[in-house]
């Protein structure tokens, strides 16, 4: 069958710019297209003939070649005579994936085209993403902190280097889907015609199957293993933070990419710290005397021991802050406070002795609160009774 003229085939004129070329052949293959026109072998070629059209047409060299020797003047160089409409997508891939800036496309076939790319040709199915847990304590949250995490993820195969091949030769095209790695199906019902598609059962999708499978990996191009991943915690992380490493997580199938590893941060209780935002809460136990009298103390902070100040007649539930004592701030600069509630120690046990001097103590001029006293007491209780409920 003698070959049309290209210009006459795309229906555009010999002066033609490379985008109206373009604008052309997307239309004629949305027309033409075998997902609208399934089992029209008139479409089909259309379709075809169209493709080859646009590849010498798009193509500065060989545009040129044609419009000096027509078709004669393609004979041996590079260009397709689409004989199966597969070819025609796998030519232009870009152009059927949105390449082409068309949306038409992705429309009817949507995340099929992206699955084509991504599945079919020569790389396996991705891996999965792994969650890990990683405890840390208040001290590593506040200084920030690098772990190694064990993790059993499936790794890449080392005998086949993730092919899953015995040889390099034991790779072949899928025969069911011919390395598309997925199959169509094209129903009808009354709101028109729904292309169904789904990954080739035979090659799972991936467009080429084993011949000859490795033995390690059962040609699974990956194995069951354990890894020690290195993990950088920021200062700051606070429970259910995660922390994604790209690639770290379950090798790919037959070579395809690995998936991640999620690092998900868990807070683990402190025995006498607690966490509000970024400010630390300490209870501290001072004697009668020291909250009357005023004390200097040693009290522990996430990063070491540190110095506070009791100021002579410190009342119990009293709140002294520590300017940045805290855990530092994770998206900017600067750190929470350690707070420190001061609660006073009665003890049960004493001596005889003490029990005379606090007696004494007790009938003495300024150590009971008189009527005044008691009733502020009691309105400064109300009051924070009432803050509590507002
Ligand atoms: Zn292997
Ligand atoms: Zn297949």
């Amino acid at each position: 069958m003698a070959k049309r003229d290209f210009y006459e085939v795309l229906g555009v004129q010999r002066n033609a710019s490379p985008d109206e070329i373009k604008k052309a052949y997307r239309q004629l293959a949305l027309k033409f297209h075998p997902d609208r026109n399934p089992g029209n072998k008139e479409a089909e070629e259309k379709f075809k003939e169209a493709a080859e059209a646009y590849e010498v047409l798009s193509d500065a060299e060989k545009r040129q070649r044609y419009d000096m020797h027509g078709h004669e003047g393609l004979r041996g160089t590079n260009y397709h005579d689409f004989t199966d409409v597969n070819d025609v997508f796998s030519a232009f891939s870009d152009i059927f994936s949105g390449g082409f800036g068309g949306t038409i496309f992705d429309e009817m076939f949507g995340a099929t085209q992206r699955g084509r790319r991504r599945s079919g040709g020569q790389h396996g199915q991705p891996g999965s993403d792994l969650r890990v847990r990683l405890p840390l304590t208040l001290e590593e949250i506040a200084t920030g902190v690098e772990k190694k995490l064990k993790v059993k993820r499936q790794k890449k195969c080392d005998t086949c280097n993730g092919s899953g091949a015995r040889s390099s030769a034991g790779k072949a095209t899928c025969p069911q889907c011919n390395g598309s790695g997925e199959l169509r199906q094209v129903s009808r019902s009354m709101f028109g015609q729904f292309v169904n598609i789904t990954a080739c059962p035979t090659c799972d999708g991936e467009g080429r199957i084993v011949k000859d499978p490795c033995t390690t990996c059962r040609g699974e191009g990956r194995v069951a293993g354990e890894s020690t991943i290195k993990v950088t915690v920021p200062a700051g992380v606070s429970e259910g933070n995660y922390i994604p490493l790209q690639g770290q997580g379950n090798a790919g199938r037959r070579g395809g990419p690995a998936g991640d590893l999620i690092v998900v941060i868990e807070e683990q209780p402190h025995s006498h710290f607690r966490r509000n935002g970024d400010d630390i809460i300490y209870d501290l136990l001072i004697s009668y005397p020291s909250a009357v009298l005023g004390a200097d103390v040693e009290i522990p902070t996430l990063t070491g021991k540190a110095k506070l100040v009791i100021e002579p007649g410190t009342p119990p539930g009293r709140m002294l802050r520590m300017r940045e004592r805290g855990i530092p701030h994770l998206n900017s600069y600067g750190r929470g406070d350690q707070l420190v509630r001061i609660n006073i120690w009665v003890p049960s046990k004493l001596n005889s002795r003490e029990k005379e001097l606090l007696k004494e103590l007790a009938a003495s001029e300024h150590i009971s609160p008189n009527e005044d006293e008691r009733r502020n007491a009691d309105r400064s209780f109300f009051d924070k009774v009432k803050d509590a409920f507002s």
